[in-house]
Formats: C-alpha cells, structure tokens, sequence
C-alpha cells in the first residue's frame, strides 16, 4: 500500500502554495486551491506571477516582498477573497532569491464577518428604537417647563393688550422671553431627532462639542431626575470644535449615559458627570459614575460585541463595540479609564477648525 507524503498532502491542502522566482514567475504551484484557480503547475509555470490571471498577487505586492518584508494582504479575483502571505526565501547571506507564498479564500469569513456588522447595527438600532418610548416621555416632560413659561407670558400679553397704555419695555421683554422658550422647544425636539436618525452614512460635518454635550444631555435629564441620579456636566467653550457625524456622536454619548445611569442607581448619592476638557490638538470628553465599577477581570472585555454583564432583556452588549467603531470612525480614541474607583469613559476627537472667511491673500 502507498504511504502518504509530503508532496502528496500539500497537493489536496485546501489553500494555494507557491514559490516564485526572485523577477516573478512561477517555480511551483501546489494545494487544491490551485487547480479551483485553474492554475496548473504544467501550465503555468514559468509565467510571470503578477501578469498571470486568477494568480493571488500584484506587481506591488511582488515588489515589496524582494524588498525582504514577510507580509500579507488581501484581494478580489472573479468575486472571491482571498489572503495572501508573501515570505522573502534569502541565502545565507540574507539576499533575497525568491519568494514563497501562500493563499486562503477567506470569501466565507468575510460574508460571516459583515453579517455579524450587520446583525450587530441591527440590534443596535432595536435596541434604540425600544428606549425611545422611554426618551419620548422625557422629553415631553422636558418640553413641559418652557410650555408653561409662553403660556403664562401669553396671558400677560392678553392682560396687557386691553391696558390703555401698554408698556414698549414690559411686551418687548415678554416676547423675548416667549422666543427663548420656543427655542429651548425646538433645542429639545431637535436632540429627539439626533436620538431616532440613523446617522452612519451622514456626512461629516464641523459641530461644537458644547452643542452635542447639550442634546445628549437633553435626552436624559428627565430619566436621571426622575432616578434622582444627579447630571452634571461642566461648561464648554462654545468655540471648540469637533468635525462628525453628530447624530453618532450623540448616540455614542448616550450609551455611556445609559450605561453610567444602570451602573450607579444601585449606590447611595448616585452621580454621573460629562467633563470636557482642551488638549493641545483634541478635546476629551470624560463620562465619571460613582457606581460600583467595572471588576479587574471584565476591563478588558466591555468593547467586545455582545459582552454583557446586564439581565436578559436589559442590555445585548454591543454599545459600546459599536461606539469604539464611531470613534474610530471619527479618528478618536475610547477607553476604560482604570485608575480610579470610578468608572470613567474617555473620548478623545480630534479638534476642528472652521475655515477662516477671510480670504486675503499675503502681499
Ligand atoms: P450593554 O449595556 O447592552 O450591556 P454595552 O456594550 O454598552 O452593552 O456595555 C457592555 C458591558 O460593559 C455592560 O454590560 C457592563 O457590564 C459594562 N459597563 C459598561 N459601562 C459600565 C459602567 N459605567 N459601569 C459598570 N459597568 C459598565
């Protein structure tokens, strides 16, 4: 009976294996994958590599491998993926003599990889969409205050229009105050907006950290009041700037809202605080509860999808794997601040600069 070998086994090993010679062609094919690419050692050996069809690599990639860097890369043929590592083969005395090389479709891995994204954005979405009902209560209770304030104005106004002499002053500082209500109306309605949009497909746009940190906020007071969790958030330069995707931004704040809010109505004196702070060329912004923390062991696990230490029904574990993508996205940085007793989340975003009006030019 025949034994098996080496060459035997690499002939049905479910990749394509390679050696090129140091100018590109092709020394020796093996691996089943090699007959599915239609590339037949009888046929093509001696071919240059990179001008071959169906053959897994470009001039570039050639290149950069005579140069002695062992790397690796993905690319399209007719519909598939495929990853190549590239290894330099050198003599003894390091000179690169040719190249050996090794290809895995990974068209599979990638369809299950953007099918997970996607189920993930889903679930996210879902789970937004199930506490809206609870943000839409918050923000008709919030819409309430300034509600009361232009109807108790308006009566003024009522009572005043029948004075013979009505005062210019006293109507000129009602109505002010009546414009003002209706725009802390249409502020709180705005951020109901940011809240429910699907933003990952906006463009980005120049914002002012001040004005993202207010609609999150505005999205939560009501929830944390009638927690009696205390929101605090320090004053913010009007000026500083953030280039995003806003709707995002606001998403990914209120998941660490969220978060802070189911961690810290367990303790006594529950506090949750938003502090934005200037770096030199980044704005950070540090959410703080004084719940009971995160234990050691899970740190290194919360931006992990469908990590979740919440009951069933309460959290599916992908805010925060999904708010590290945002930030990412937006060239920033999310981490677990891990120093102190607290808990604190900080985004770090690069700063932006609107582009000055004045156009003139230097003599
Ligand atoms: P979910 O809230 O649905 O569980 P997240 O991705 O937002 O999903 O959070 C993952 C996990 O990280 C939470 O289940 C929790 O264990 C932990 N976590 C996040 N924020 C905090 C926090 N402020 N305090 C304590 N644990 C937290």
């Amino acid at each position: 009976m025949k034994k098996c070998n080496l060459k035997d086994a690499l002939k049905i090993y479910p990749r394509l294996l390679f050696v090129l010679d140091k100018d590109g062609s092709i020394i020796e094919v093996s691996g089943s994958l090699a007959s599915e690419l239609d590339l037949v050692q009888s046929k093509v050996k001696g071919l240059k590599s990179y001008r071959t069809n169906q053959f897994p690599i470009r001039k570039t990639h050639y290149k950069q491998a005579l140069s002695g860097r062992e790397f690796s890369f993905n690319i399209r043929i007719s519909e598939r993926s495929f990853e190549t590592e590239l290894t330099p083969i050198k003599d003894k005395h390091g000179v690169v003599i040719g190249i050996a090389g090794m290809t895995s479709d990974i068209t599979k891995n990638l369809e299950i990889e953007q099918f997970l994204d996607e189920e993930r954005h889903n679930i996210f979405v879902n789970q937004r969409l199930s506490s809206l009902a609870n943000v839409t209560n918050g923000i008709a209770h919030e819409i309430n205050n300034p509600l009361a304030i232009i109807s108790g104005y308006a009566q003024q106004l009522e009572t005043i229009s029948q004075e013979n002499a009505p005062s210019l002053e006293r109507l000129n500082l009602i109505t002010k105050k009546i414009v003002s209500a209706s725009e802390r109306c249409s502020r709180i309605i705005d951020s109901l907006k940011d809240f429910s949009r699907d933003g990952s497909h906006d463009d980005f746009k120049i914002e002012s950290a001040s004005d993202i940190i207010d609609a999150t906020v505005n999205l939560c007071t009501q929830k944390y009041k009638s927690a009696g969790i205390k929101l605090k958030s320090n004053s913010v330069d009007v000026d500083l700037k953030i280039s995003c995707r806003r709707i995002q931004l606001v998403q990914t704040l209120f998941n660490l809202l969220t978060n802070a809010f189911d961690a810290c109505k367990v303790v006594n004196r529950p506090m949750v605080t938003i502090k934005v702070t200037e770096l030199q060329n980044n704005i950070a912004i540090a959410v703080t509860d004084n719940g009971p923390g995160i234990p050691e062991s899970l740190k290194n696990r919360v931006f992990e999808p469908f990590f979740t230490t919440k009951e069933v029904g309460a959290g599916v574990g992908v805010g925060l794997s999904i708010a590290k993508g945002v930030i990412e996205e937006h060239q920033g940085l999310i981490e677990l601040e891990s120093s102190t007793s607290n808990t604190v989340f900080i985004i770090t975003l690069p700063k932006a600069y609107e582009q000055s009006e004045d156009k003139t030019e230097a003599s």
